[in-house]
């Protein structure tokens, strides 16, 4: 059975009073069925650890570099975010890749230096709207995961987010059928890759303005295991319904 999990990514949004929307988001879920987790900024993954220190929250890093350590002014290592209290980091998330140019080299590479730090690795993979207007989806999507999975992963360690670009913060989603057919996809390939155990045990998110709203309907689509949010996640109240729409 793959545990769902309700994973929030705060991007550069949050200082230290954002924190009191985590104490009341534990105080809401005080024995969650599901996985929670939230990505922070970097600044706040240590005080993030303390405030949720009696919950069963988890705190991700939203990027790493593939070095240990070095001369990468404004870079992260994964011992670092692991050293603050993170256990999970996302990886290859599509502001990433487009801000910074980031390939699927770059996205294998941070993975597999985050899992030799112990750290536990979500992948965040999806098309644009033009591939997708083309029915070039499913293609991106096999390239993706060709290129940015690590031999390495397991399905204890790795967690695949499907964001469609177009999704993300626009307030669009996909129809049903289409967040469907991509994670039915996403698993056929896992498990022709990985071997069925594997294939079968790797999570998927879907990602892409994820609400309370919409949820629900999100959640029954097969394969879909939880949500990567965004926007959503910085709301205790708004977060706390996706949460309660998994459970
Ligand atoms: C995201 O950035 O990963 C995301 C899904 O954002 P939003 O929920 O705001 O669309």
């Amino acid at each position: 059975m793959r545990r769902k999990l309700a994973a929030g990514n705060w991007k550069m949004n949050g200082l230290s009073d954002q924190l009191a929307e985590v104490e009341k988001l534990c105080g809401a879920h005080p024995n969650p069925k599901v996985e929670i987790m939230i990505a922070p900024p970097a600044t706040l993954i240590s005080s993030m650890v303390v405030t949720a220190a009696d919950h069963p929250l988890e705190v991700a890093g939203q990027d790493c570099h593939a070095k240990d350590s070095g001369a990468h002014t404004g870079d992260i290592s994964a011992a670092m975010l692991k050293d603050a209290g993170a256990s999970h980091v996302i990886l290859g998330h599509s502001e990433r890749r487009e801000d910074h140019d980031e390939t699927d080299d770059d996205v294998r590479a941070k993975a597999r230096a985050a899992l030799a730090a112990g750290l536990k690795v979500v992948i965040c993979i999806g098309e644009t709207l033009e591939e997708r207007e083309a029915a070039n989806t499913l293609d991106i999507i096999a390239g993706q995961m060709a290129g940015s999975l690590p031999d390495i992963l397991t399905g204890e360690n790795t967690i695949i987010a499907y964001e469609p670009i177009w999704a993300i913060g626009t307030g669009k989603i996909p129809t049903l059928e289409q967040i469907g057919e991509v994670h039915d996809f996403i698993r056929s390939k896992l498990e022709a890759r990985f071997g069925d155990g594997v294939g079968r045990s790797i999570r998927l998110l879907y990602g892409g303005s994820v609400k309370p709203s919409n949820a629900s309907e999100i959640f029954a689509v097969s394969n879909v295991d939880g949500a990567l949010v965004g926007g959503a996640s910085l709301k205790a109240d708004d977060f706390s319904g996706i949460i309660q729409a998994l459970e």
